[in-house]
């Protein structure tokens, strides 16, 4: 079957305005009417963003002629009825600084395809071309996206990357996000394989040379565990290159995952400048997001859910499994620093006490199991309030600790034989590595138990039971055992618990969240209460917050707290409850 290419054009045409204008032209439209729509989410962020609430103009003409045009629903328009080509035209506003959605001004243009580009249906499966135009003006601009030339552009290549792309469909058009500007730009190869790092936004005294360095590491030793014998990075049946685009700002984080790139959001102070040496816990926080990001190559957009396999981009795509591709993702995020050698062991053991702890801070952990707040991400993960530690369990961060305690029941049943490494080389030879060329699905939702026998001869459907689609908690310390380690609990400081995390409002100290069941709970106090004054003494954001006025207190000692609700002055008594025990210490015992 001849399927006739959709020609696309983007042109920031007003970096002021922060508009840009994208085409799409159909050579064999639908003859009944071409229905076009946008995605109403983007794949990896599971929330309805409706993007096209930000088109604030669409047309459509037929050679000369206009056509009239239907809004159907929130993101579906139907093109008139006619003979020929058709070219849509929908100028739409980008000033979203964020991996999700589309950003421009006079500095640099981010796009995400989700956000610009129409989808032709009838058409999904025609190869696609896209035009990039540059900005008006002499702004010096280049393009940076693992979006493939077209092979045409390949051989001319002095346009700064505003040339033509060619990819196959139109699932591929909107998995290769576009950065243009002046970024900060350098390149390595892992495994062969060219990679680019581009980090937009003023950072004085970046450190290039060090960070190529120590993502190069990470990319090669992911590369080398997926596949040990041929060493072959997992994106070039679909790009010549993988792109890390790095947005910078005084203070932001995370990351969103595509086939051959990764869009992230980092904050200035966690990247390294030149001559400093020490890994800071921001760097080593910047260097965790690259690896989960990185690791999601395989784990999410190859090996998938059966529910994203395709993508349904008209509503929410329901799995109980994100805690297999956030949850594992998460966990190999940071074993990957240590496996590469980027941390050293007690650091990485002090990462997953923190993350262990992150877990048990949540009273919701037994509210929610993780397949459950997979399940709900769309309404529940996607949608936090005051409320959500108490009523939400993370299926990344438990989903991390439901792996890690995969692991340590595979490595003991086995005696070290096998191990969830197994399990995902198993995942990646069956339904990774060709995922994108035609007939092979995804994982469905009660298939995993049985990779999991497969890989390693375990038999974990119980423990996948208890721990997945289960609410009581890990009994991490007894595998911990098992392998020769201890788990402990300590307090981080002495002062008495008030069960209430508290958040800075201008000057003020305001209640953030209250947690169940805890003193603040039981007295009254509420989420938006400011903060006045405890026993008598004023509460303020400088020397006197809540820490520091309840430090010479005891638990079981009586108090009174002043706040104000809805502006009206409010009194409560509260019995203090003993400090939290909110520290996890890891430790190989001395001898095992
Ligand atoms: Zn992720």
């Amino acid at each position: 079957m001849n399927r006739k290419p959709i020609l696309y054009s983007l042109e920031p045409f007003d970096p002021a305005g922060h508009r840009v204008r994208a085409t799409l032209t159909i050579a064999d439209p639908t003859p009944s009417g071409q229905v076009i729509s946008m995605p109403a989410w983007i794949p990896g962020s599971y929330l309805i963003r409706d993007f096209s609430r930000q088109v604030e103009a669409i047309s459509a003409r037929c050679g000369r002629q206009s056509l009239a045009i239907k809004k159907l629903d929130n993101h579906t328009w139907r093109v008139a009825p006619c003979q020929g080509a058709i070219t849509i035209t929908a100028d739409i506003y980008a000033w979203d600084l964020s991996v999700r959605g589309a950003h421009l001004d006079e500095s640099h243009g981010f796009f995400n395809g989700t956000s610009v580009f129409l989808k032709a249906h009838g058409h999904e499966d025609h190869p696609c071309e896209l035009k990039l135009i540059p900005p008006p003006g002499r702004l010096g601009w280049s393009v940076h996206t693992s979006m493939p030339l077209s092979s045409r552009a390949r051989l001319a290549q002095s346009s700064k990357g505003f040339s033509v792309y060619s990819v196959p469909d139109y699932d591929a058009l909107i998995d290769h996000p576009i950065e243009m500007g002046r970024p900060q730009v350098t390149r390595f190869t892992a495994c062969g394989a060219q990679h680019e790092l581009v980090f937009t936004g003023v950072t004085p005294g970046l450190d290039l040379p060090r960070i190529a360095r120590d993502v190069k590491r990470i990319c090669e030793a992911q590369i080398r565990f997926f596949e040990p014998t041929s060493q072959q990075a997992p994106f070039l049946d679909c790009a010549q290159k993988y792109v890390f685009m790095t947005m910078v700002t005084g203070d932001s984080y995370g990351g969103l995952e595509h086939r051959a790139s990764t869009a992230l959001m980092a904050s200035r102070k966690d990247l390294p400048t030149i001559g400093q040496e020490k890994t800071s816990d921001g760097y080593q926080t910047f260097l965790g997001l690259v690896s989960h990001e990185y690791f999601h190559t395989w784990n999410v957009k190859r090996i998938k859910p059966a529910a994203f396999a395709p993508y349904n981009l008209a509503k929410e795509n329901y799995t109980e499994l994100l805690w297999i591709f956030e949850g594992f993702t998460s966990y190999y995020d940071d074993l990957f620093l240590l496996r590469s050698g980027v941390i050293d062991q007690p650091t990485y053991l002090k990462t997953l006490g923190k993350q262990i702890a992150s877990v048990w801070a949540s009273p919701g952990r037994a509210k929610q199991s993780v397949a459950e707040s997979s399940f709900d991400a769309w309404t529940r993960y996607y949608k936090q309030d005051e409320n959500s530690p108490n009523a939400l369990v993370s299926y990344y961060t438990k989903g991390s600790l439901v792996a890690l305690a995969l692991d340590l029941t595979i490595r003991h049943a086995t005696h070290g034989q096998h191990s969830l490494d197994d399990v995902m080389r198993l995942m990646w030879n069956r339904f990774g590595r060709d995922f994108y060329q035609s007939g092979v699905r995804g994982i469905r939702e009660n298939e995993f138990p049985a990779l999991v026998r497969e890989a390693t001869g375990v038999d974990v459907r119980n423990e996948v039971q208890a721990w997945a689609y289960g609410r009581n908690d890990i009994p991490l310390a007894k595998l911990f055992a098992q392998h020769g380690m201890t788990m402990q609990w300590a307090a981080t400081s002495k002062t008495p618990s008030v069960g209430m995390r508290v958040r800075k409002q201008s000057e003020q100290q305001v209640i953030a969240t209250v947690f169940e069941h805890g003193p603040a709970h039981q007295a009254g106090l509420s989420a938006n209460d400011v903060l006045i004054a405890i026993n008598g003494l004023k509460v303020d954001s400088v020397s006197n917050t809540v820490d520091a006025l309840l430090a010479p207190y005891q638990p079981g000692d009586r108090i009174t707290i002043h706040v104000f609700r809805r502006d009206e002055l409010r009194q409560f008594e509260l019995t203090l409850a003993p400090a939290a025990q909110t520290e996890c210490k890891l430790n190989l015992a001395a001898t095992s």
